[in-house]
Order: structure tokens, then sequence, then C-alpha cells
């Protein structure tokens, strides 16, 4: 039995070990980023664009922020869709069968046997619920994929 005693003190050095270099490995690359911020290197001075999110506005600009990622740009255009029931309705139970589908059960039992737990993961039916857009004058269209109203 002593053989399983050195593996187990064996195992233990190498699990401190990687723990050792995985916090140093950390904080080196902290170091990184404050050296870069303390530098003034920004996305703005390595690209040349500004990523402003905060600047996206819901009135008519021909040149704008995008409200998800910030790119500044002359973004695509479409016409607004109007709501139509029939589209909701093929929405809803899209989404129910796609959560059907991909709700995630998880079972804890205790060493008995028994179940102390279930768990259900809920997730997000990844197509946006369809509104009316005649609102809006325009829906604008970003490279990044997410489209916006402005009126
Ligand atoms: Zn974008």
């Amino acid at each position: 039995m002593i053989w399983l005693r050195v593996i187990l003190i064996v195992a233990i050095v190498i699990m401190i070990v990687i723990m050792i270099a995985w916090a140093l490995l950390e904080l080196n690359l902290r170091s990184t980023t404050k050296r870069l911020e303390a530098a003034g290197v920004t996305f703005e001075a390595l690209t040349g664009r500004k990523l402003e999110p905060e600047l996206a506005t819901d009135q008519f600009e021909a040149w704008t922020h995008c409200p998800s990622c910030g790119e500044f740009d002359c973004h695509a255009m479409r016409e607004p869709l109007p709501w139509i029931r029939q589209d909701w309705l093929a929405w809803n139970s899209g989404r129910t069968a796609w959560i059907e589908r991909n709700t995630w059960t998880q079972t804890i039992t205790s060493w008995g046997g028994h179940t102390s737990r279930v768990i259900d993961s809920a997730p997000e039916y990844p197509i946006a619920e369809p509104v009316n857009e005649t609102r809006f004058a325009t829906i604008r269209i970003c490279k990044c994929g997410k489209e916006w109203g402005q009126k």
C-alpha cells in the first residue's frame, strides 16, 4: 500500500506545481494589459476607428454608431417590416419546438439514489420575435449582424 501513498503524494505535488504555474501566467497576462493601458494603446489608436455603442441613436443619421458593437459606419438599410399575426404564430410555434428539443435536464441524486434536485436549463431562442417595424423610417444593418430601427 506504500506505492499508493507515493502516487497520491506525487499527484498532489504535480497539482500544486500546475496551480502555481497557472497563477504566475495569469498575473503575467494582467500586467501586460495594464502596461498597454498605461501606454495609451486603445482600439482607436490601433485601428483608427471609434467603438462607441453609447452614441447609437434611434434618430436617422447616415453615419452612425452600431448599438451592439459600436462600429461607426454608413450602415446598410432595409425597409421596415409590418407585424403580421401569421409570422408571429409561426415564430412562436418554432420557439416552442426549439425549447422542447433543446431543454437540458440534469438530475442530481444522493448516495442512496434518491433524487435531491432536478435542474432544467432554459435555453434562449436564437431568432428574434417579430415586431412591428413600421414605427421606424428605416432599419439599419451592421456588419456584426445587429439590426435596429431609426425614425
Ligand atoms: Zn455592429
